[in-house]
């Protein structure tokens, strides 16, 4: 049986294998916090932010949310059944 989690940004039943933790602080910032990401949005939080902003800006859920990119992004990746519809995201083993 599969486990599934919650991603914490578009909220879907996620794949534990497409799940990845994503540091609310920059991990290389020193930032321990994490948030349980399906691939797609861990990816696009990346494409969207650099490491600066979200160590300054973006370093919490709600800011994140906030954001009108983001909330974009949201409305469309929640109607996606498919994870890691974006290119270059490999599956983990
Ligand atoms: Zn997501």
């Amino acid at each position: 049986m599969e486990t599934f989690y919650i991603c914490s940004l578009c909220g879907r039943k996620t794949p534990f294998a497409y799940i990845e933790k994503h540091h609310l602080i920059p991990k290389c910032k020193k930032g321990t916090d994490t948030v349980n990401f399906c691939v797609d949005c861990g990816n696009q939080v990346h494409l969207l932010f650099n490491i600066k902003e979200l160590e300054k800006t973006y370093n919490s859920l709600e800011t994140l949310k906030n954001d009108e990119k983001i909330k974009k992004w949201i409305g469309w990746i929640r109607k996606k059944e498919d994870f890691g519809v974006c290119a270059k995201i490999k599956k983990k083993k």
